[in-house]
């Protein structure tokens, strides 16, 4: 079994887990301690049995409770040297022990699970999607994400699951009450991927024979997830290839925890 479950993604806190029968992995810690390990419970995961978390990068809706879990439950961080740098000053002290660190685009392993970072373009230190490897499978995680570019391709395809960032609506986002610097930030290169890249990208991947995909980190403000789904299912349509046959597209809840997919 090769397990995975979103429990929170979206602006406002992100935090989802891996596992298999020997190995659970954290990734990101978004939100209150308290409701990760409410959401780990929904989910029949005992958060004492966590082995590792690993962060995407040192914005506070992936990291504010890093250090909080670390201390609760005694656990290694592993982040790159960029991302500690920018996240180390304000989530409080981290048991020099569970410092760990990774090179972008460089694997490594936590017990039975191999893992692939790879960086991603976002404003940022040094921020990383990651694979997770297992067994033969691979699951994919993909968010915060500027823009795609071939490098970005190249490390998601393949996937037997992929969750892809659907950020945000263009039309909502630029008719939308944000300022313009921060609406300029969203759409920047370093920015946020929109629901129509990330449709075409998974009709892309589909057309190369993927088959499931997990859509979040949506905007509260900029996004809902009926229109982030309809998206991406036309440009799957668009491609010949159609939702519900063949084709799984499930989007993640920003509240709540995903289904658990058993890979
Ligand atoms: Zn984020
Ligand atoms: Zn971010």
């Amino acid at each position: 079994m090769f397990k995975f479950c979103s429990l929170f993604s979206g602006s406002s806190g992100n935090a989802l887990i891996i596992w298999n029968d020997q190995t659970k992995i954290l990734i990101d810690a978004g939100v209150s301690g308290k409701r990760i390990q409410a959401a780990l419970r929904s989910i029949n995961i005992d958060p004492h049995t966590l082995d590792a978390i690993v962060v995407t990068h040192e914005h506070s809706d992936h990291a504010s409770c890093v250090g909080v879990m670390s201390r609760r439950f005694n656990l290694p961080v592993f982040a790159t040297r960029g991302t500690w740098r920018g996240m180390a000053g304000w989530i409080g002290g981290v048991n020099e022990a569970n410092i760990r660190h990774f090179n972008s685009n460089e694997a490594f392993m936590i017990k039975n699970i191999e893992i692939r970072p790879f960086s991603i373009p976002h404003d940022a230190a040094d921020p990383v999607g990651f694979s997770f490897l297992y067994d033969g499978r691979k699951i994919t995680v993909a968010t915060d994400i500027g823009h795609m570019n071939d490098r970005l391709i190249e490390n998601i395809t393949g996937s037997d699951l992929l969750m892809l960032e659907s950020n945000h609506d263009m039309v909502m986002l630029e008719e939308g009450r944000y300022p313009l610097v921060l609406k300029k930030r969203i759409k920047s290169d370093y920015g946020h991927l929109c629901n129509d890249i990330a449709g075409q990208t998974i009709a892309g991947l589909a057309a190369r024979g993927a088959r499931r995909f997990l859509i979040g980190h949506l905007s509260a403000e900029n996004n809902y997830p009926e229109l982030a789904y309809e998206t991406v299912s036309r440009c799957i349509a668009g491609s010949g290839l159609c939702v519900g046959n063949g084709i799984e597209l499930y989007v993640a809840g920003r509240n709540e925890a995903s289904m658990v997919f058993d890979i």
